[in-house]
C-alpha cells in the first residue's frame, strides 16, 4: 500500500505558520539523528497508524528516522496478546509457556535485528527485550508504552519491569499511566494526522459512494464504532447499548473493524459479533481490509454519533478521529479517552452499557447539543492531538536524550 505523505509546510494551513516554523527551528538541533523505531505490526491498530504518519514528517525535518517490525510466529503473538490482556488486568489465560514462547522469539529477534542508532525507540511490550542489545550499542534506549497500564496484572508487570528498568527513558501516553520507575519518564499523548486519507475533508459524493459500497443508507441515523475486533473494545456491549436505544429512536449501528497482524483473537471476536448481530437487521458488521482509510473516514463522517465503548484504552485514536470531524462521541471513561473528552463539553463519557445507551439516545434526540459537543471536540483535538504537536514532543525528547550539554545561554 502506498501512503501519500506530506511536508511539514503542508500543515501550515491547519496549525498556522508559527507552529511549523518552530518545528523547523527545533529540527535544526535534531538534524541527522538516527532514530530507529521498532514495533510488532506494520498495519492495524494505533501504533502502526501513528508510525506511518510520523516517520515521513520526522524525515522532513531532517531526522534519519526508520521503522522496523519484529518477526514472530503464531505462538509468540498468542503470548503477547495474553500479556496485553494481562496488562489490562485480565490474566485468565496466561501460562508459564507464554513466557517461554515470548522469550524464545524475542531472542531470535535480538540476534537478527540491527539496533544501531542514536535513539532506539521501542514501542510496547512485544519488542521490549531488544534492550538486551544495549551494552553493544551506544545509542539511547526509549520504551514507548501505548497501553493502559493503570491496573496491570502484577506477574506480567514484574516480568516486563526487568526490561523496562534498563531503558534510558520511558514514554507514557497519559499521567494516569506513569509509574515509579528508575529512568526518566516523559508523558506524550498520541495524535492523528489531519491530512491523512483517514482524516482529510471528503466530498459528499465520496461519502455517498462508500455508503453505497457497503449497502448502507442514511434513512436511519447511523451510530458507528470503528475498532479492531477485540474484547477490550466491547463490540457486544455496543450492540446491546444500541438495541436499548432502538426502543426509543429508530437508528442503525455500524461496527467497522479489521484485523491486526499481531492480534490472533480478532477472528474469534468477529465471529461472535457476527452471530450476535444476526438477529438485528439494523446492526451492520463490516470487516474491512487494513488501509481502507477513505472508507473509515467516510463512515465516521456519515455518522450521527460515534461510539468508543472500550473496556480499557491506551489513548483511542478513533476518538480523536471522530472529534476532528466534529462528530459527537460517546465513549467509556477509561484511560486516554479521558484526555480527549470532557464530559458534556467535548463529548459524553459513559461507564456501562446502560450509560452508553442513555448518552447515545440523548445525542440522537438533541442534534443541537450533539453539534456543540462535536465542535468543541474538534477544537480540543486541534489544540492537543494533531501530528504537529506530537512531532514537537518527539523532537524535544530526542534532544533531551542526546544533547551533550551545549546549552546556549541568551
Ligand atoms: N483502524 C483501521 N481499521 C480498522 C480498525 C481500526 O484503520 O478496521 C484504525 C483506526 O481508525 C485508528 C486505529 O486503527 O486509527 C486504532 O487506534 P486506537 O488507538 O483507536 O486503538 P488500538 O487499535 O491501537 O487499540
Amino acid at each position: 500500500m502506498s501512503v501519500k505523505t506530506f511536508h511539514l509546510k503542508d500543515y501550515e494551513k491547519i496549525v498556522g505558520h508559527q507552529v511549523v516554523e518552530e518545528l523547523y527551528l527545533i529540527g535544526e538541533r535534531t538534524k541527522g539523528l538516527k532514530i530507529r523505531n521498532v514495533n510488532s505490526t506494520a498495519v492495524g491498530g494505533g501504533v502502526a497508524e501513528i508510525l506511518t504518519r510520523m516517520i515521513p514528517l520526522l524525515k522532513d525535518v531532517g531526522v534519519d528516522a526508520s521503522w522496523d517490525v519484529i518477526k514472530g510466529n503464531a505462538r509468540f503473538y498468542q503470548a503477547t496478546k495474553r500479556f496485553h490482556n494481562a496488562l489490562h488486568g485480565n490474566a485468565a489465560d496466561l501460562s508459564e509457556e507464554d513466557f517461554d514462547a515470548f522469550l524464545a522469539t524475542s531472542e531470535e529477534n535480538g540476534k537478527a535485528m540491527d539496533m544501531s542508532g542514536d535513539v532506539l525507540f521501542i514501542h510496547d511490550p512485544q519488542p521490549i527485550t531488544l534492550i538486551e542489545q544495549k551494552s553493544r550499542q551506544k545509542g539511547k534506549w526509549v520504551w514507548r508504552c501505548h497501553v493502559d497500564v493503570s491496573n496491570p496484572d502484577q506477574r506480567v508487570w514484574d516480568f516486563l519491569r526487568r526490561y523496562m528498568d534498563q531503558y534510558d527513558a520511558t514514554v507514557f501516553s497519559a499521567p494516569m499511566f506513569s509509574r515509579s520507575l528508575p529512568n526518566r519518564q516523559f508523558l506524550i499523548a498520541p495524535s492523528i494526522d489531519p491530512l491523512a486519507e483517514k482524516n482529510k475533508e471528503l466530498s459528499e459524493k465520496t461519502i455517498q459512494s462508500v455508503l453505497d459500497k457497503y449497502k448502507l443508507d442514511l434513512s436511519k441515523p447511523m451510530v458507528t464504532q470503528v475498532s479492531r475486533f477485540d474484547y477490550l473494545k466491547d463490540p457486544i456491549g455496543v450492540i446491546e447499548a444500541v438495541e436499548m436505544v432502538q426502543r426509543y429512536v429508530d437508528c442503525q449501528l455500524v461496527l467497522v473493524g479489521g484485523e491486526a497482524a499481531d492480534d490472533p483473537e480478532s477472528t474469534e471476536v468477529l465471529a461472535k459479533v457476527r452471530e450476535r448481530a444476526q438477529k438485528n437487521p439494523d446492526v451492520h458488521v463490516l470487516a474491512i481490509p487494513s488501509g481502507s482509510d477513505v472508507e473509515i473516514n467516510a463512515l465516521q463522517r456519515a455518522s450521527a454519533v460515534v461510539v468508543q465503548k472500550s473496556i480499557k484504552e491506551g489513548f483511542g485514536l478513533t476518538v480523536s478521529e471522530a472529534l476532528w470531524k466534529a462528530k459527537p462521541v460517546v465513549a467509556s471513561a477509561v484511560g486516554g479517552i479521558t484526555l480527549q473528552i470532557t464530559h458534556q463539553y467535548s463529548g459524553l463519557l459513559c461507564h456501562s452499557v446502560e450509560g452508553a445507551a442513555h448518552q447515545i439516545k440523548q445525542l440522537l434526540q438533541n442534534p443541537k447539543f450533539a453539534e456543540k459537543l462535536g465542535k468543541n471536540g474538534q477544537e480540543h483535538v486541534k489544540q492537543n492531538f494533531l501530528l504537529t504537536r506530537h512531532l514537537r514532543d518527539y523532537l524535544l525528547l530526542f534532544l533531551a536524550l542526546t544533547h551533550d550539554g551545549d546549552v546556549v545561554h541568551l
